[in-house]
């Protein structure tokens, strides 16, 4: 049933198409799954495209929800292509935002080496992964792996409403906090939930697992702050390097860290410890 007027007010119903490049297509998924207010959802839109969905198709489209990140040189241009045909592009999900789980490829420098492990002979067209906005303009992200339909349908029923969109500021620990969670630092699990942007409803320490960081750096994050206290947790080098770098939001740190664990090796080797 078309939603026409909210408050009275006239609703514009804008033409929507999603997209996926690099991606497990788990964010579109996401959407899909929320058969509960799905149609309601559908309701604010008129979406001309999203192949997991529908078989139509339309080049005619103001906004474009776009997951994946961009790993061949043909996804760069088809981006390029919806931007310039979008007035609002969306990058949905951490692929989008940040590289997300692909661009663990990049950290091996040598992607002759990666193709060779992944796919062997077999002759395919593979780049580093890059998130969205280092092709094209991004209007607005949408933070998560998977992204959560129901934070969603609130920002989309924001743009709809022609009302800005404003994530939370603060670290995933204060609805960790909020929840009554037991920190699972008392249990011997790191967690990246004081530095990391909330909004998930502390997803993960719910279900006693760490926070790994997918909806990126928390607005004044001290992200230094959080590696002293995992190593005063004696957690190694190592463990910490994985968790800041699984979904490229906390990519700079980790080369940093990346970058004095080896300069501290190469002392220590000089000195014969
Ligand atoms: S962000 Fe996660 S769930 Fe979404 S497409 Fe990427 S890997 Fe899949
Ligand atoms: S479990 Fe993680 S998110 Fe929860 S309070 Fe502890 S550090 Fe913060
Ligand atoms: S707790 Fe952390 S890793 Fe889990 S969904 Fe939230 S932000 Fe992502």
């Amino acid at each position: 049933m078309p939603v026409e007027k909210y408050l009275g007010v006239p609703l514009h119903r804008p033409k929507v198409a999603f997209f996926e490049f690099t991606a497990c297509e788990g964010c579109q998924l996401q959407i899909l799954n929320n058969e509960a207010t799905l149609l309601d959802f559908l309701s604010l839109l008129e979406v001309v495209t999203f192949r997991e969905a529908m078989k139509e198709r339309s080049d005619d489209y103001e906004i474009a929800f776009v997951e994946g990140s961009i790993t061949r040189a043909d996804e760069a241009r088809r981006l390029k292509v919806i931007r310039s045909k979008a007035k609002i592009l969306v990058a949905m999900g951490s692929c989008a935002c940040f590289g997300g789980v692909n661009q663990l490829k990049n950290r091996f420098n040598n992607l002759a080496w990666v193709k060779e492990q992944v796919y062997g002979t077999f002759p395919i067209e593979t780049e580093e992964a890059r998130p969205l906005e280092d092709v094209v303009p991004v209007d607005l992200k949408i933070y998560g792996c998977p992204v959560k339909k129901e934070e969603v349908e609130k920002i989309v029923t924001n743009l709809v409403l022609g009302k800005s969109v404003n994530h939370p500021k603060y670290p995933v620990c204060m609805e960790c906090m909020a929840n009554d969670n037991i920190c699972l630092y008392k249990l011997g699990e790191p967690c990246l939930g004081p530095v990391t942007r909330a909004g998930c409803d502390a997803w993960c320490p719910g279900s006693r697992r760490g926070c790994w960081g997918c909806r990126g750096p928390a607005d004044a994050a001290n992200v230094d702050q959080i590696i002293s206290i995992m190593d005063e947790h004696k957690f190694s080098a190592e463990t910490i390097i994985d968790r800041l770098e699984c979904f490229g939001g906390f990519r700079e740190f980790a080369e940093a860290l990346k970058k004095k664990t080896a300069t501290s090796k190469t002392k220590k080797k000089r000195a014969g410890k």
